[in-house]
């Protein structure tokens, strides 16, 4: 498929790879937005969250649990971090490849209105 995260899977495109197993490959964004940014795609090819079903249930619960692992071994677990699920047109999605964000490194700020 001309998926470009399934040619990242596939070993057809080259990335900074943190950790990758049957289930999914986690890499360093090529645009990082943070001074860690790493992403958590599944080797399935589900389009967006919007294109999950009951059947990922598994694989949405590794996504969450491989960026917790992502952010521990790139040293951000105790200041903390951010995990976003960009999705459709209004969120700013731009692979629809589902994908997990890992962002931190950095005081982040909040994204929902400050209280
Ligand atoms: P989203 O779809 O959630 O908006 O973000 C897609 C992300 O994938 C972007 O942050 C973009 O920088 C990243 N990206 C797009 N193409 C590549 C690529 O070929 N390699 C890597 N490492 N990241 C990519
Ligand atoms: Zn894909």
């Amino acid at each position: 498929m001309d998926c470009v995260f399934c040619r990242i899977a596939r070993g057809e495109i080259p990335a900074r790879t943190v950790f990758q197993d049957e289930h999914l490959i986690a890499f360093d964004d090529i645009h990082p937005a943070a001074p860690v940014h790493v992403l958590i795609v599944p080797r399935k090819h589900i389009s967006s969250l919007a294109g999950a079903s009951e059947e990922d249930v598994l694989l949405l619960g590794r996504m969450l649990l491989a960026a917790r692992d992502v952010a521990r071994a790139r040293g951000i677990e105790d200041k903390g971090y951010r995990v976003v699920a960009n999705t459709g047109e209004h969120g700013g999605q731009e692979v629809f490849h589902c994908h997990l964000h890992v962002l931190g490194g950095m005081p982040l700020g909040r994204i929902l209105p400050p209280r």
